[in-house]
């Protein structure tokens, strides 16, 4: 893993990997773990490894043997020592501009692939999840014939990340859409059942799972009463709820949860901004959500909406893929620009020309911000 042109790589201080060894087995061992983690029934922590999976653990034990540790000894070993050990472990030294420290590929919890890990396998070569779910939405723009009946199935799937049996015989059930989206979701995966039950969390609609219900990996198992949920960082303001007939459910490809589910409710919260505020928009053609503002003089204002817990890497993806518009606001949801170093570490990762083109937000900030471009505008007119 590379910081892209943007990034400012740290030096590491005498002692730590050499630049980039560390960084690019973090990148490696987060493709690994993204791609185990979908494998159902996890057989392929049974000798022999998947091809990538040996690759992985020969990669950490010969970076171990550099840095005169002792190695992992098998796949269920690595894939704990992703539970534990950080971005910042001397082992990876990979550089806050890059991915904020204590980031970890395996939740404590949850035992699946963090969101950062999910992100990290994303900026690596091939694209990761999000070149998956772009796939996955090319084919189905390509399908509807229609830019408006795309976003009617892009709306569909963002809003139902899991759907019942029951769900089709309900009022307003669009069998057309249907029809149209019902390959991109498949069985609820063994891995996210519990007792034969599946549990969803109520705040973001995506899995949950108690703490022990672990997947069978080494390592202390608490007895607490946690939860996790895919959505992570998550309000999680109820108890998970239950679906007692799995086999009578779909679940959305994960690649799509998390590239599509995710950033849904930061969406609609900075359409209702707008609309509150009266400020004129149209929608974008396109796969992903994404605003024109009208009434904007010559200049061109456009809004992108993300959910990402790594700004160094959005701000990598949005380098590698930079907006035609004058200015664009990158909509992000309050509680993570409001942490800690995300809206410095964002702004450093942009290389200088870009940093006045985008401009950091949150749909409480959006109205405001977007006076603010607009007097700019026009101080520069
Ligand atoms: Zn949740």
């Amino acid at each position: 893993m590379r910081a892209g042109s943007a990034g400012r790589a740290d030096q590491p201080d005498a002692g730590e990997a050499p630049e980039g060894v560390g960084s690019d087995l973090f990148g490696e061992l987060a493709r690994m773990v993204a791609a185990l983690s979908e494998v159902q029934g996890l057989r392929s922590f049974t000798l022999p490894y998947p091809g990538l999976a040996q690759r992985a653990l020969d990669h950490t034990v010969m970076r171990c043997l550099e840095a005169g540790e002792s190695p992992p000894r098998s796949l269920p070993e690595l894939w704990e020592w992703c539970r534990t050990r950080p971005s910042d472990d001397s082992l990876f030294a990979v550089p806050s501009s890059l991915v904020s420290p204590g980031t970890t590929l395996v939740h404590r919890v949850g035992r699946m692939p963090t969101r950062s890990c999910l992100e990290v396998a994303s900026h690596g070569p091939g694209g990761g999840v999000a070149a998956h779910a772009r796939a996955l939405l090319g084919d189905l723009h390509a399908r509807s014939g229609t830019e408006e009946r795309y976003r009617q199935c892009r709306a569909f799937l963002a809003r139902h990340p899991v759907v019942q049996q029951q769900d089709r015989f309900a009022p307003g059930w669009n069998r057309a859409v249907w029809s149209r989206v019902k390959n991109l979701y498949g069985p609820l995966p063994e891995f996210l059942l519990v007792d034969g039950d599946f549990l969803y969390c109520p705040s973001c609609r995506l899995p949950a799972l108690p703490r022990d219900s672990a997947v069978p990996v080494p390592g202390p198992s608490g007895t607490g009463a946690e939860v996790w949920c895919e959505g992570e960082d998550c309000p999680r303001d109820a108890p998970p709820r239950l679906i007692r007939e799995p086999d009578q459910a779909w679940i959305l490809q994960r690649s799509l949860r998390w590239y599509l589910v995710l950033p849904h409710r930061t969406d609609e919260a900075a359409r209702e901004a707008l609309e509150r505020a009266e400020v004129a928009y149209e929608t974008l053609p396109g796969l992903l959500p994404a605003y024109r503002l009208w009434d904007t003089g010559p200049r061109i204002v456009d809004i992108q909406v993300y959910d990402r817990l790594q700004p160094a890497l959005l701000a990598a993806h949005l380098t590698d893929n930079t907006p035609l518009a004058d200015r664009t606001l990158v909509v992000v949801p309050d509680a993570l620009a409001g942490r800690d170093g995300y809206r410095q570490a964002f702004t450093d990762a942009l290389p200088a020309l870009l940093r006045d083109r985008l401009v950091l937000t949150t749909p409480m900030d959006l109205v405001p911000d977007l006076g603010q471009a607009r007097r700019e505008e026009k101080d520069d007119a």
